[in-house]
């Protein structure tokens, strides 16, 4: 992982990999998966946590362009995922990626506000999905980090900007009660989010951060208020 954000070289190792191909993570658009190495969050149920410890990638930014160039007429959009992206430094990548014309989607913990608001004012993106991780009193709990308020100072931004976004959850629910779920969904919607609200179900791989276990909790999705249109991923 990249520590060192005030370096703007494209010659830092900070990608882990390339997804040369998706039509499933942006929505309505053909686009390869950046997945930048490093996390500021250890969130127990994290099955990405290869690319959370790495301290190095295996790809430089230029190489993603070079790769880049080659899809020019053939991807439209770029997304940038991780780990968290914005452990990095992405000004410079993100207006070389939009010098080649794609789009560029931000999946983020949303804990690097300064960063995000730089890129958005700049013009550097054109969607972001933005993790909310879980209410308030339990946030530190599931992401082992005291970010709360980063994140939602970013959450603000973007709906002051009205910005296309997507707010998203990742629910274990032997973490996440239907309580819980139901105060994520009364503030989305008391700060004035009306986009889909996506809730992603734990998958139950060996490899998460936690070493978590399918849930034992039964999760009764009819307790859930209808104040947002839920999609279930
Ligand atoms: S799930 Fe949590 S620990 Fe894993 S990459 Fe996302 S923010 Fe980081």
């Amino acid at each position: 992982m990249s520590t060192n954000k005030e370096s703007n070289s494209l010659n830092t190792r900070a990608v882990y990999d390339i997804t040369k191909f998706t039509h499933l993570d942006y929505p309505d658009h053909l686009a390869c998966i950046v997945w930048l190495s490093g996390c500021n969050m250890r969130c127990d149920y994290c099955y990405n946590k290869d690319i959370v410890f790495a301290k190095e990638g295996s790809h430089t930014f230029v190489d993603v362009l070079e790769f880049l160039k080659s899809r020019v007429g053939l991807l439209e959009a770029v997304v940038l995922s991780g780990g968290e992206a914005t452990m990095h430094d992405l000004e410079e990548f993100c207006i070389a990626i939009k010098d080649l014309g794609f789009k560029i989607k931000l999946d983020t913990n949303g804990t690097d506000y300064k960063q995000i608001k730089k890129l958005i004012d700049l013009g550097l993106l054109d969607f972001v999905a933005l993790d909310y991780k879980a209410p308030k009193e339990k946030f530190t709990q599931i992401t082992h980090s005291n970010k709360y308020e980063e994140f939602s100072k970013t959450l603000d931004l973007l709906l002051d900007r009205d910005f296309d976004f997507e707010a998203r959850t990742t629910l274990h629910s032997d973490l996440l009660s239907e309580d819980d779920i139901n105060n994520i969904i009364q503030d989305l919607k008391r700060r004035g989010y009306k986009n889909n609200y996506y809730i992603q179900s734990f998958l139950d791989t060996e490899t998460n951060i936690a070493n978590l276990q399918a849930p034992t909790t039964t999760f009764d999705k009819s307790q859930l208020l209808d104040e947002l249109n839920i999609i279930w991923r």
